[in-house]
C-alpha cells in the first residue's frame, strides 16, 4: 500500500511515489485504485474552459514541451502506448491499452475554446497531450474528420511518431484538421541504435519524406533525439545534424538516453552493472548521464548534446531556416524564429533580460531583415493606395500579433475501452 511518507511533493506538479516521479494527475489515479497502480478509467477531469477565460489561460502560462499549467499543476498527461520503446515510462506506467474520450467530447471542447477565443478577441492554440496522438490511425482519422465537418479547427500540436505519419489521407486531415506542428520521436538516425531500444519501427531512411510531406502542407516539425545510446560514437551530433541540416526547417530536441526507473532500459543497465547514478531522479540534473554508454564516455555523450544544441540553434542556422521558409507569410516566420528562441532556451535557459539581450544581439541582422519586411508590409496595408500581393495559396495579411493561447486537451480516456487498431 501507498506509503504517505513516500508522497512529497517536488516541483512543477510533480511527486514522488515511492522511487517515482509522476504527475499530480497521475498521483491522483493512483491514490483511487491502490493497489493496483493502474490509472484511473473513471477519474476524467473536467475542463476548466468554461470557467477560465482566455486571459486566465494565458496568466498561466504555458511551455511547449509540458501543456498548459493550470493553478500551478502540470497537466500533461500520459495514457498509454502500445509500443513498448525500451527507454520510455508511458507503456510501463499506463500500460498497453487506450482508452479514448468521444469524438463528440473533443469537438465540443473545441468549439468551446473557439467560441471564447471569438468572444474575447484572442486566439488560442490546442496542445493534444496523447502520448501518441494517431496511434489509432481509424478513429484519429474520425475524429479529424468531425473537427472539420463542425469547422472546430484550432491550431493544435500533437505527438505522433514518425512511422503512422506514412499515411497521406492522415497527414491531409491533420493539416484540414488544423494541426500546425507535430513531435515526432525521431531518437537517432542509427538503425541499430532504433532496434537496441525497442524502436526498430521507426525507419530514419523514411524521416525525409515524412518531414517533406508535412512541410507541402505547412506542417512543421518538433524532432526529438537521444545520444548516448549503445551505438553511438563521438560525432553522433553532426552525422545527426548533417541530415537535420537537409530536412524542412523544425525544431530539433537533443537529450541524453535516461534510464528512467522502473523501464526496461532501466532493468537492463541495472543488470548490466552499467548504473552511475542508479537513484538519479533523487538529484535531478538535465542533460547528465545516469549511465556509461557502451562506445563512448559519459563526458562525449554530453559534448555531443551540447554540440547539437549549439548548432541548430546558431544565429546561422536561424538565418538559414528562415530563408528555407521565405515563401510563408511573415508572421509565420517571425513566430517561427521566436520558437526557435524557447526552444533554444531549453539548453540555453533564458533566464533575464541579459540572455534576451544576448539572444537578440547575436540574432539582430535576421530580427532587423524580418522587422524591416513586417514594417514595409504594414505601412503598405495602412496606405491603401498600394495593394499587397501575396501568393494566392499563402494568402496571410499582416495583422497585429494576436495574443496566442495554448491549451491542452487529451483525445483519450475515460468512457470506452476500444481494441487498438495500429497501424
Ligand atoms: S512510441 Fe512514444 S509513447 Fe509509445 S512507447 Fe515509444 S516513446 Fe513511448
Amino acid at each position: 500500500m501507498q506509503n504517505k511518507a513516500s508522497q512529497k511533493r517536488g516541483g512543477g506538479g510533480i511527486y514522488k511515489y515511492h522511487n517515482s516521479l509522476i504527475s499530480h494527475e497521475s498521483r491522483l489515479a493512483h491514490q483511487t485504485h491502490l493497489p493496483f497502480c493502474a490509472p484511473s478509467r473513471l477519474f476524467y477531469p473536467r475542463s476548466p474552459a468554461p470557467a477560465a477565460g482566455l486571459s486566465m489561460i494565458s496568466r498561466l502560462g504555458y511551455s511547449p514541451c509540458h501543456g498548459v499549467h493550470r493553478g500551478g499543476a502540470e497537466h500533461r498527461r500520459h495514457r498509454g502506448c502500445p509500443y513498448g520503446c525500451e527507454f520510455c515510462s508511458v507503456t510501463g506506467f499506463f500500460g498497453d491499452s487506450i482508452r479514448f474520450r468521444s469524438n463528440k467530447s473533443v469537438v465540443d471542447e473545441l468549439l468551446m475554446l473557439k467560441a471564447r477565443a471569438k468572444k474575447e478577441g484572442g486566439e488560442i492554440a490546442v496542445f493534444f497531450v496523447d502520448d501518441n496522438f494517431a496511434i489509432n490511425i481509424k478513429r484519429t482519422k474520425s475524429l479529424l474528420k468531425d473537427i472539420i465537418a463542425a469547422d472546430a479547427q484550432l491550431p493544435w500540436v500533437a505527438q505522433i511518431s514518425a512511422n503512422l505519419l506514412r499515411d497521406e489521407e492522415l497527414v491531409d486531415l491533420i493539416a484540414d484538421a488544423g494541426g500546425k506542428w507535430i513531435f515526432i520521436g525521431m531518437e537517432s538516425i542509427d538503425t541499430e541504435n532504433l532496434a537496441s531500444v525497442n524502436k526498430g519501427f521507426n525507419k530514419p531512411n523514411e524521416y525525409t519524406a515524412v518531414l517533406q510531406r508535412l512541410a507541402q502542407r505547412n506542417l512543421y516539425a518538433i524532432t526529438s533525439f537521444i545520444f548516448g545510446m549503445d551505438n553511438d560514437t563521438v560525432g553522433v551530433a553532426d552525422r545527426t545534424l548533417g541530415q537535420v541540416q537537409n530536412w524542412p526547417p523544425g525544431l530539433p530536441v537533443f537529450g541524453l538516453l535516461t534510464p528512467l526507473p522502473a523501464t526496461p532500459l532501466y532493468g537492463r543497465l541495472l543488470k548490466e552493472g552499467r548504473l552511475t547514478r542508479p537513484k538519479h531522479w533523487f538529484d535531478f540534473a538535465p542533460f547528465e548521464m545516469a549511465h556509461t554508454p557502451l562506445k563512448m564516455g559519459i563526458g562525449e555523450a554530453q559534448d555531443e548534446v551540447k554540440h547539437a544544441w549549439t548548432a541548430s540553434y546558431s544565429p546561422k542556422r536561424n538565418q538559414a531556416a528562415i530563408d528555407s521558409i521565405s515563401d510563408q507569410p511573415i508572421q509565420f516566420r517571425i513566430g517561427h524564429l521566436i520558437a526557435r528562441f524557447f526552444f533554444r532556451g531549453i539548453y540555453f535557459p533564458l533566464m533575464g533580460k541579459r540572455d534576451w539581450f544576448n539572444t537578440v544581439f547575436q540574432n539582430r541582422k535576421l530580427i532587423f531583415q524580418l522587422t524591416s519586411e513586417a514594417l514595409g508590409l504594414w505601412w503598405r496595408k495602412k496606405d491603401s493606395s498600394i495593394n499587397v500581393t501575396v501568393k494566392p495559396s499563402r494568402t496571410q495579411e499582416i495583422t497585429e500579433a494576436p495574443q496566442v493561447h495554448l491549451y491542452s486537451i487529451e483525445n483519450s480516456k475515460t468512457a470506452e475501452s476500444t481494441e487498438l487498431d495500429v497501424a
